[in-house]
């Protein structure tokens, strides 16, 4: 049957429900269980939900790694299956998840968004947060987890130590989504590579990524991360230089001069108002790490936000 072949048990109790997402299910005492993420819509609630039923299992807590809407999408379906389920993510993330229309207004600048930025990948259904938690040990439903600082993909995100899984979120991906987005998704790119560090530090058997299989090679997998982050920034910092020295018009290149740059020498997939915005997003948080390194600077020309190359 599809759906037993989609829980995959990742070690003693802990088991994963693998989708386009995946999600964690973490055996607790009598019968309980922690749920970690619950994927992007109801679909993904409900798979959750036949997932535990199979397992004879009683959901007592979900954490919410971090508040991108494909991650915590099946929230609401499983709150009102199981109410008395208690919802913690970290800060930040968690002031999102209780009012997710704040991911489309963020990616539109902060104004009212675009209606194609309100699809399901990008606005989930609202859902309470119960409990706001930090990187830490924790004790949730009865059993003992570590939670680990894997920010910079999202501002706030935790990632999950429970005995030898980690289950990782979207701290890395998994080799066929990082081959089909050469510009990996990161909201603060320092962040981001410090926490391939932490991954390939991470004493664990096997590893979850929120997309992806697992993969016992947490290093080789961090590795790769960090070779395609790079990679962008590279990519980035080429489309200033590409204007800086090639031009004589003296005029910077705009962020979105950048994009449609890094587009063409990334073969980035930019068909969409969503995509292209996430792609904005992620080269917006590239050219300020590049400026933070002092690499880039910025300029008000003609109306327009521009980067030339550090002299
Ligand atoms: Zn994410």
């Amino acid at each position: 049957m599809a759906r037993e072949q989609s829980i995959v048990e990742l070690s003693d109790g802990i088991h994963a429900v693998r989708g386009g997402v995946n999600t964690a299910i973490i055996e607790g005492p009598g019968k309980t269980a922690v749920l970690v993420d619950s994927g992007q819509d109801k679909e993904y609630g409900k798979r959750i939900a036949r997932a535990l039923a199979d397992l004879g299992l009683t959901p007592t807590a979900l954490l919410c790694t971090h508040s991108h809407a494909d991650h915590y999408g099946g929230n609401a379906y499983l709150l009102t299956r199981f109410p008395e389920l208690e919802v913690l993510a970290p800060p930040l993330e968690a002031n999102i998840i209780r009012s997710p229309e704040l991911e489309p207004i963020y990616l539109f600048h902060g104004a009212a968004p675009l209606p194609e930025l309100q699809g399901k990948w990008l606005k989930a259904p609202a859902s309470p947060v119960h409990r706001e938690v930090e990187a830490g040990r924790v004790t949730l439903g009865g059993v003992d987890l570590e939670l680990i600082d894997t920010s910079g993909h999202a501002h706030r995100q935790l990632g999950v130590l429970v005995n030898d899984v980690f289950i990782a979120a979207d701290a890395v991906f998994g080799a066929e989504t990082l081959q089909r987005y050469p510009l990996p998704f990161g909201q603060d790119i320092a962040r981001q590579l410090a926490t391939h560090d932490v991954v390939a530090a991470t004493r664990a058997r096997i590893m979850l990524p929120g997309h992806g299989a697992p993969t016992r090679d947490l290093e080789g997998s961090a590795a790769d991360n960090r070779r395609a982050v790079t990679a962008a920034a590279d990519a980035v910092e080429a489309a200033v230089v590409a204007v800086a020295t090639g031009g004589g018009s003296g005029v910077g290149r705009s962020t979105e001069d950048v994009l449609a740059h890094c587009g063409v020498t990334l073969g980035l997939d930019m068909d969409d108002l969503a995509r292209y915005h996430l792609n904005y997003c992620a080269v917006s948080a590239h050219l300020g790490n590049l400026r933070s390194q002092g690499r880039v600077t910025t300029h008000l020309e003609g109306g327009r936000l521009t980067w030339r190359s550090a002299p």
